[in-house]
């Protein structure tokens, strides 16, 4: 038995065996010489994987033809045939390995990664989208040469708890979400959009392990306790008994919150505010009324992009917001436009060699310099907007002018709207998401302009701080509760108020119970987190008074260090819940 400590990320104890998922066998491709005579056989090592992979499409097309599929996912597979056994494809691969003498996986690799670069240079959005055709190709095929099995996580038919080095948003999208009972993962950390999702989808999970996957061998028993970040390897009997006795527990406290549902979230002394959720597809939409959301605070709209890992049609988009408008009824739903970059790649559109991503193409930017698609979100929101009480948000203002660019481009989506004769939400109010500091700090001229604001403090954190969200190794640093964060959300929710609009909060602080009170002695209007974080942050709302919260919030922005801000906060909670543990969502 072994236990190793990493990040809890997603509430819940499991107890099962580990999946390793090697996602990442693309990384393990190395680069060397290979000798002249050694040429002919890696040409041979080519066409016995290209023969395999194609073997594998045709099994896999006679499966999908079996189960009826849609035509989509059969075209799919017949144009990878095709271009896997594509002879020009063949003879730039073996002209590649001839003149350069170097191991056939990376040169299957360069190859690919210069053709994609050839799509994307290109204008014409067919071309573009083949991208991620290229991607799987080369993917299977390297595989294959490595020898790695590809098991897809779409496939698994075991309940499973998934170990891994890393997974992308769109991977937990994808996979099948009834089989995978844990998370556990050597990067990430608890603002990273996987841990979002995992947290969305109610599944337990650990992040930041480092070296959980050389730790855990497959098919091992596991404890995850998602409470307390503990992965247990190999527990004795006596460890699972223990742990099964845990589990009742917390599900028997976790049914006890969620009968406060229906209960206003207002102080003792009468000071209302609103509870929202934060969703990422638009059947979750269903589930949050059951936490008592009075509404949706954050629809991240690009997950409906990510899960099909392609661009999404006008209607299909206008399909997507009525559903979750119709769902939540006369209830608001604030909807952000597109947020794809930075760990949210879509290889249709965007390459995955960034130097910086997080700094780079992304959110508004990208929505920005490409206003066709944009315009094509805009208009699938306002038409949308009729059926029901929507608002729509901006990601990643970094200034008047973004803010400017974007409502004129929603003007001329409005305009296309009329031209077309199509009924549109015509008071549909505009928000901007305030998760950069140059945002923070001129939120006075950024009110001017707004509906509302959100505050979107993963980023927040991320761009004050400087600290990449994603990046286990720094995750210390990432503290909401420094000072610097601090005094912007003070300045943010002033500006706000001092113009008339609300101050929302979108970020995960917004569902931390440690950081209630102090939010609430700040001003905060709106708190939006996952659905399942509500009924905690509603337990401290109705146990506080503002007087307290006020007082609260003003000792804090006196304290020089976030370790200062943390004891004040916990101290408080000690004082007014002394039942709560302190670290509920830590
Ligand atoms: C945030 O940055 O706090 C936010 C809500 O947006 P996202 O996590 O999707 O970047
Ligand atoms: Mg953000």
């Amino acid at each position: 038995m072994k236990t190793i400590i990493g990040i809890p990320a997603s509430p819940g104890i499991v107890i099962g065996k580990a999946f390793q998922h090697i996602e990442n066998a693309m990384n393990e491709v190395l680069h060397y010489i290979i000798q002249k005579d050694q040429v002919e056989s890696e040409w041979k090592r080519f066409l016995e994987a290209q023969a395999e992979a194609a073997e594998e499409i045709r099994t896999l097309h006679n499966h999908l033809l079996e189960n009826q599929a849609s035509k989509e996912q059969v075209d799919i597979l017949e144009a990878h045939l095709m271009m896997l056994e594509d002879q020009d494809f063949q003879d730039q691969i073996r002209a590649y390995l001839y003149e350069n003498h170097q191991n056939i996986e990376w040169v299957v690799q360069d190859m690919c990664f210069a053709m994609k670069e050839r799509l994307l240079a290109s204008q014409d959005p067919f071309l573009q989208e083949r991208v991620a055709d290229i991607d799987d190709i080369c993917r299977r095929l390297i595989y294959k040469l490595l020898k790695v099995q590809r098991i897809s996580l779409k496939d698994l038919n075991t309940d499973v708890i998934l170990v891994c080095h890393d997974l992308l948003p769109s991977d937990i999208l994808s996979m099948n979400r009834e089989r995978v009972k844990g998370i556990v993962m050597d990067e990430g950390s608890r603002t990273s959009h996987t841990a979002i999702l995992a947290r969305a989808f109610g599944i337990p999970t650990v992040l930041g392990l480092s070296k959980g996957t050389k730790e855990i061998k497959p098919g091992e028993e596991l404890v995850v306790n998602g409470n307390s970040g503990e992965v247990i390897i190999r527990p004795e009997q006596q460890v699972v008994t223990q742990y099964q006795w845990a589990m009742v527990q917390y599900h028997k406290s976790v049914d006890e919150l969620l009968s406060l549902w229906d209960i206003p979230a207002e102080t003792k002394d009468g000071y209302r505010v609103s509870l929202k959720a934060n969703i990422e597809i638009p059947q979750e939409a269903a589930q949050v009324a059951h936490f008592g959301a009075e509404g949706i605070g954050l629809y991240r709209s690009e997950f409906l992009f990510l899960a099909s890992g392609q661009l999404t049609k006008e209607e299909d988009q206008y399909c997507a917001y009525c559903q979750v408008l119709e769902t939540m009824g006369d209830l608001p739903v604030t909807i952000r436009t597109l947020d794809i970059g930075g760990d949210k790649l879509l290889p249709e559109l965007m390459a995955e060699d960034e130097k910086n991503p997080l700094l780079g193409w992304r959110a508004i930017r990208f929505s920005l310099s490409r206003p066709d698609l944009f315009k094509t979100q805009l208009r699938a929101l306002l038409r949308a907007g009729v059926n029901g009480n929507l608002r729509i948000m901006f990601p990643m203002i970094s200034g008047i002018e973004e803010l400017e660019q974007a409502l004129a481009i929603l003007e001329e989506a409005k305009a296309e709207c009329c031209k077309k004769k199509l009924a549109y939400g015509e008071a549909i109010p505009v928000g901007t998401m305030i998760e950069i500091p140059s945002a923070a700090m001129t939120a006075d001229i950024l009110a001017e302009r707004s509906d509302f604001f959100s505050i979107g403090t993963n980023d927040l954190v991320q761009y004050t701080l400087a600290v990449d969200r994603g990046n286990e190794k720094v995750g210390y640093l990432a503290q909401p509760s420094h000072p610097a964060v601090l005094r912007l959300l003070k300045q943010i929710i002033d500006q706000a108020h001092a113009r008339n609009i609300k101050a929302a909060m979108c970020g995960e602080l917004a569902g931390d119970p440690l950081a209630a009170a102090l939010l609430l002695g700040l001003g905060l209007d709106e708190f939006s987190m996952t659905a399942q974080a509500i009924p905690q942050v509603k337990r401290i709302v109705r146990g506080a008074d503002m007087a307290s919260c006020q007082a609260l919030a003003q000792e804090a922005l006196r304290c020089t260090s976030y370790q200062q801000v943390i004891l004040l906060l916990e101290a408080w909670m000690s004082k007014h819940f002394p039942q709560t543990p302190l670290d509920i969502n830590k």
